[in-house]
């Protein structure tokens, strides 16, 4: 039995990495601090630990305002989430960055300005085990259970045996297939 809402389909989808282009915003703001330069690519790990020049204390730049609200949206996305809308509710189930005081707000804004989420399909949580959908599309292998799909990025190629997209297309056809739509 498909998890629905009020008789709708949830379809869910993660924000940084499937949405947003945190890795990109971090190697903007680096690069312009600090006069460290890396590519998107070189990130292979989560907590950027292989990633060339990277510091830890680099972090406490997510935590600034403007970080969020400043990322630009990854390609594709845009046209995805319109698709996925076509079969069903689409929400947001996003993980804000830890001790980050404005993270949420700016979070709430950029989705509501790029992808025009409303308030109530957004949910900021870090365990998304507890929230209840058909699908989710996420690119970090610990939150997928089910039919979930992850998106394929850099720092999730030591996942094994998950179904994975590289493209927007490919997750629009996945998401049909499951939904049966
Ligand atoms: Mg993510």
């Amino acid at each position: 039995m498909m998890s629905t809402h009020l008789g709708k389909l949830i379809i869910a989808v993660d924000c940084d990495g499937v949405l947003s282009d945190f890795v990109g915003r971090c190697a903007e703001v680096v690069a312009a601090r600090h006069g460290v330069h890396f590519t998107v690519d070189q990130v292979t790990q989560w907590d950027f630990v292989t990633t060339p020049g990277w510091k830890k204390d680099f972090f406490q730049h997510c935590k600034e305002p403007g970080f969020v609200y400043g990322m630009q949206v990854l390609p594709g996305a845009v046209w995805g989430v319109d698709k996925l809308r076509e079969f069903g509710r689409v929400i947001c189930i996003t993980s804000p960055f830890g001790g980050a005081p404005v993270w949420a707000s700016e979070r709430e804004a950029w989705l509501r300005d790029h992808f025009r989420f409303d308030r109530k399909d957004i949910v900021q949580c870090d365990d998304k085990s507890l929230i209840t959908r058909a699908v989710l599309l996420d690119d970090n292998p610990e939150n997928i259970q089910g039919d979930d799909l992850l998106i394929d990025r850099p720092w999730n190629q030591h996942a094994a045996g998950l179904v994975r997209a590289c493209a927007w297309d490919t997750a629009v056809a996945y998401v049909r297939v499951v939904l049966n739509q």
